[in-house]
């Protein structure tokens, strides 16, 4: 088990990474991991408005699964609420990266859902990766469309504002957004040219029964 320490610092490394790998841009994004402080079980997360190369241990906040934070530290970031409800719901989830990455949020303001253009669609967890129903930033509504859009998945688009990638790991769930981020641009470009064929449905869940043996390395 990390400590409270260790988890901060992998919070900065990979919220710097979401700058350098231009993920999401200057502020936006965040980025967070499970934790437990004095037997409250919560998370980790970025503070609201920070640039992430300016950000120190100081700066992550905790985030307890009720929603309580210490007011007198940084306030958590404002979307603070759809990873509660992730790690609440999904029980064995141990970080969340949310990006506005380009290609994302290009389809995500088109309102489309990923289909199985590319079997790679299948890393999310399913036949396609969904479009989570647009609600304001930091909104408990938006909360939930988010996680009705992750049932049976790791990832979703969000209309009209991002996407959200969540793992076991905060490495794993950072690679997840770039491939969600790599899916979605090439699948912009499949449209520019025309309607790509969908794998079936029963030639997707031969993709994902391979799927795990993939993230090992073994394909
Ligand atoms: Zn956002």
């Amino acid at each position: 088990m990390k400590s409270e320490l260790d988890k901060k610092k992998l919070i900065i490394k990979f919220a710097k990474k979401l700058n350098s790998t231009n993920l999401s841009p200057l502020r936006s994004g965040n980025i967070s991991i499970r934790h437990t402080k004095n037997k409250e079980d919560g998370f980790l997360i970025t503070p609201s408005g920070m640039k992430y190369d300016e950000l120190k241990i100081s700066d992550i906040v905790f985030v307890s699964l009720k929603g309580k934070y210490d007011k007198k530290n940084n306030k958590p970031s404002s979307e603070w609420h759809f990873h509660k409800d992730i790690y609440l719901y999904k029980k064995n989830m141990n970080a969340v990266v949310h990006t506005h990455s380009k290609s994302a949020v290009t389809l995500a303001c088109m309102r489309k859902k990923i289909p199985a253009f590319h079997y790679m669609v299948a890393v999310a967890g399913g036949i396609d990766i969904k479009c989570a129903k647009y609600a304001t930033f930091g909104t408990v509504e938006l909360s939930k469309n988010i996680i009705k859009a992750l049932k049976d998945r790791r990832a979703c688009l969000i209309e009209n504002h991002g996407q959200v990638a969540t793992d076991k790991t905060i490495a794993a769930a950072f690679e997840l957004a770039q491939e969600v981020e790599y899916l979605s641009s090439q699948y912009i470009n499949c449209l520019r040219i025309g309607n790509p064929k969908i794998l079936s449905k029963s030639l997707m869940s031969k993709v994902l029964g391979k799927v795990k043996n993939y993230k090992k390395g073994e394909t």
